[in-house]
């Protein structure tokens, strides 16, 4: 729940440098941390289930912009056609420790 707050209040800070890649409509970042209400499950042509955004037109930041940063891209790199150059994954974790200091 803390990463779905962490996404939320960082959500309009612009896409960090160094992320390749398209999404490829896995889903993962619709099911962080639980399925979101608006994903929705249709049937097609070939009784095959699929899942769509029923608000994808007017999604907010954190969804349009997902992964905005190489933090956010952990949490979901299994399935994710995005990726983050190695160097932007050590450089948003110091940018993150800065901004939210360890107590
Ligand atoms: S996890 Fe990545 S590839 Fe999957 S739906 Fe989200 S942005 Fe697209």
């Amino acid at each position: 729940m803390i990463n779905k707050l962490k996404r939320t209040l960082t959500s309009l800070l612009p896409v960090e440098e160094g992320r390749t890649g398209e999404c490829n409509n896995c889903g993962a970042c619709c099911r962080l941390p639980f399925r979101c209400v608006f994903l929705k499950t249709t049937t097609d042509e070939d009784n095959e289930q699929k899942e769509y955004c029923s608000i994808y037109t007017v999604r907010p930041p954190n969804c349009r912009k997902f992964p905005r940063s190489p933090e956010e891209h952990n949490l979901v790199k299994d399935t994710c056609g995005f990726n983050f150059s190695e160097a932007s994954e050590k450089s948003s974790t110091k940018k993150f420790i800065k901004i939210f200091p360890k107590s």
